[in-house]
């Protein structure tokens, strides 16, 4: 059944709120038990409809193409307003963990007027309280004479201000897992692993799949035999229950998945073919979006093939918003289709011109 006719029924409406109580507390009574710069954690109860409607038409008022239908990173530009908001550095600070706005306090700024208040602070000492109250999330910086270790958050807070560090600087200071020497280490060593397997990692040898409990992509769980898969199924099931995350091992005997996926990696190529599914006994699987695992919204491959170079090869599915957002395309990884391959390297030629063309003619009306 499709979600959208689930979510109009009452019944399963009520029925998946009172589902999902027990696990709502849990995360509730971990979230309070932590907190952030001395105060301790807020946890809200979600807002109800009366309240998403006053947020809904604040937005309006804010910026008159705002809709709520606007689901997509690649809808934020027909948001005028709102983009502008979101793009500038002196009301919004985003980064992979957090998400900061706040009104700049500067006189007359065009975004604040249209917020339609300023920062209400009683006159103190120096505009100190002022000061504070506009004070971007302290972020993490490593000791200068430790640097395998941060500063203690008050430490940091003082270097910050001592340093008047802006929040590109401060971004370098956040651990990147892809650049850690000892995540490094461990990829390497798990790519030689699935090397050492490479014939298990077969699109005709997908017996089932588990999904991700972090990144929630679903990845591929192989057996050489059809036999094996049926005989240990009940036991796989079993593991599965225990939990899953990219570059997990199979724990059951005669099953492997690859190692070497990290999340938020792209879907395995093997996923997605499904012509082998007569042969051998491969298991079906649903297709979703390589880059974000959603379904639904894909752009035909006939589009993505014209308005991208793929340099010949074939695109794995991608939804419309990640499309629109620019991001590249996956590609199976197949063989290289020459005069596709020429006809694209043509294609994106013209574009380019195109673009010159285009931005010529746009310089011409400012002028
Ligand atoms: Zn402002
Ligand atoms: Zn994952
Ligand atoms: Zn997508």
């Amino acid at each position: 059944m499709p979600l959208e006719e689930l979510r109009c029924r009452k019944l399963a409406r009520e029925a998946f709120a009172s589902a999902m109580t027990y696990p709502q507390q849990q995360v509730e009574s971990r979230f309070r038990q932590l907190s952030v710069g001395g105060k301790q954690v807020e946890v809200r109860t979600f807002p109800d409809d009366e309240r998403n409607k006053q947020i809904e038409d604040a937005l309006r008022r804010f910026d008159p193409n705002y809709s709520p239908d606007f689901r997509a990173k690649g809808d934020l530009k027909k948001m005028t307003f709102i983009k502008e908001f979101f793009e500038s550095p002196d009301h919004c600070r985003m980064s992979p963990y957090s998400i900061e706005f706040r009104l700049c306090g500067k006189d007359r700024c065009p975004l604040c007027i249209n917020v339609g208040r300023s920062v209400r602070t009683p006159a103190t000492d120096g505009g100190k309280l002022r000061v504070e109250i506009l004070r971007w999330l302290n972020r993490p910086v490593p000791n200068p004479v430790d640097k395998d270790h941060y500063l203690h958050p008050q430490a940091g807070r003082d270097y910050i201000d001592r340093n008047n560090l802006s929040f590109e600087q401060l971004e370098k200071y956040r651990p990147d897992a892809k650049k850690d020497s000892r995540e490094m280490e461990r990829l390497k060593k798990d790519k030689e692993r699935d090397k050492k397997k490479k014939t298990f990692f077969d699109k005709s040898k997908v017996r089932s799949t588990v999904t991700c409990d972090s990144c929630g992509a679903e990845r591929c769980i192989y057996s050489k035999t059809v036999e094996v898969a049926k005989q240990r199924s009940k036991e796989l099931e079993q593991w599965k229950e225990g939990g899953y995350v990219c570059g997990n091992k199979v724990r059951v005997e005669g099953f492997e998945a690859q190692r070497k996926l990290r999340c938020n990696d792209q879907m395995e190529t093997q996923y997605y073919d499904m012509d082998s599914n007569k042969r051998g006994g491969r298991v079906e699987t649903k297709i979703v979006c390589a880059v974000c695992y959603l379904d639904g919204d894909f752009v035909p491959d006939s589009e993505v093939k014209e308005k991208r170079n793929l340099k010949g090869k074939s695109p794995l599915p991608i939804c419309r918003s990640c499309f629109d957002y620019n991001i590249a395309v996956p590609v199976s990884g197949g063989k290289v289709n020459n005069r596709q391959k020429a006809q694209q390297n043509k294609a994106e030629k013209k574009r380019r011109l195109d673009d010159v063309v285009n931005s010529g003619k746009r310089k011409g009306r400012k002028n």
